[in-house]
């Protein structure tokens, strides 16, 4: 019977054979390789004067990114319910409380919900760019600057948009095993702000001032300073050597997401029961690619899929369900789409028979 993955990542002998490169050196930890990586990162994301800081995931991105803001004990900042519990963590290792927001339709944080939860403690939000669909994140911004708040965007979903280079955040990134490009596991953050970018390759590597700085040049820090907390969150030069090489075969792995993503689209818009998410397919670089089933059958079709040797997943609980995050918050529209969603299977080794098979199997369900 076929066996069709939800998510897998794409890596061929160029991936192994820069890992042996990087081995063979014998000096694996964060280096030449990683710095190479970022100014690969800051041409190709089109911010050839911001600051790329790599690190050990996304996770890692947010948790510094909001320590750098100078969030900490007693701040809040609003997070759309409907993430990775990744999101919440991060924010709450600072010591702050991550506020849960309702969602949109198309599971972007609804600002509306936000709004209501403003208080004289909030510093941030962090909108989670869900299924890379972007369209109200401008909106974002501005509400933001009307209430003197911090935007660190989780971009988890949206490596290669080509709509980032048009705003200018902290924006979070994931190289995690199955997003759109890989480092077994990586992440780092954008930023035009050099303060926050100074303060950030410091705290990812235990604080240690200028420590990013020597390491680039080859020199090891013994006689160093420490003036704030920091983590051992940095990207190690294997790591770095992998996502390069992710990063020069990136317009392959584009393209075959794009592809599959377009094909459910022209397919699955037929089928009256699915509600589809509006990902922009010419500028975004889809990583999942959930649907909506309106007429109650989810859980059904999820189980004649799996019958057919096809895996899906529900992207995501709410966090707010979640103990360590319940505060007894109501977010009706996020538990309506948690209720109703489910994510097909996306990713570049997804190949055109695969993907029609998909969409030929939930036709058969639909009995259409
Ligand atoms: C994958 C993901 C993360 C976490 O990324 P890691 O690199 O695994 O830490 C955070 N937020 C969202 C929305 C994600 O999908």
């Amino acid at each position: 019977m076929k066996r069709i993955k939800l998510s897998a990542a794409w890596f061929s002998e160029q991936e192994a054979d820069a890992v042996a490169r990087v081995m063979k050196t014998g000096s694996v930890s964060m280096g030449r390789e990683t710095q190479q990586f970022e100014s690969e990162l800051l041409s190709f994301l089109g911010k050839p004067d911001a600051h790329v800081i790599c690190v050990h995931s996304c996770t890692a991105a947010l948790l510094l990114a909001t320590q750098a803001c100078g969030i900490g004990a007693g701040d809040e900042v609003l997070i759309p319910t409907l993430t990775f519990v990744a999101t919440f963590q991060a924010v709450k290792a600072c010591g702050a409380v991550p506020v849960p927001c309702d969602v949109t339709d198309d599971g972007f944080i609804d600002l509306s919900d936000a709004a209501e939860s403003l208080t004289s403690r909030t510093k941030a939000i962090m909108p989670v760019l869900y299924a890379g669909c972007d369209s109200r994140i401008y909106d974002v911004y501005q509400f933001a600057e009307a209430n003197n708040l911090r935007v660190i965007e989780d971009a988890a979903h949206c490596f290669g948009d080509e709509n980032i280079a048009n705003r200018d955040g902290i924006m979070c990134f994931s190289f995690d095993p199955i997003k759109n490009i890989s480092c077994g596991d990586g992440g780092c953050i954008l930023t035009s702000d050099s303060a926050i970018a100074k303060k950030l390759a410091d705290m990812r590597l235990l604080g240690v001032i200028g420590d990013t700085e020597r390491r680039y040049s080859g020199q090891r820090s013994w006689d160093f300073d420490v003036t704030e907390q920091g983590w051992r969150l940095h990207m190690n030069d294997i790591a770095a050597a992998i996502g390069r090489t992710q990063l020069a075969r990136f317009p392959q792995i584009r393209e075959r997401r794009r592809r599959s993503a377009k094909m459910y689209m022209k397919a699955l818009s037929a089928i009256s029961e699915l509600q589809l998410f509006p990902i922009n397919t010419e500028t975004a670089v889809p990583h999942i690619f959930p649907i909506i089933v309106k007429d109650g059958s989810r859980d059904g079709l999820q189980a004649f899929l799996a019958e057919a040797g096809i895996e899906t997943g529900v992207q995501y609980k709410p966090t707010h369900l979640l103990s360590y995050f319940d505060m007894g918050y109501d977010l009706p529209n996020a538990v309506r789409l948690y209720e109703s969603m489910l994510s097909l299977p996306l990713h570049p080794l997804l190949s055109d028979n695969d993907g029609q098979y998909v969409i030929d199997t939930i036709f058969r369900f639909f009995r259409k």
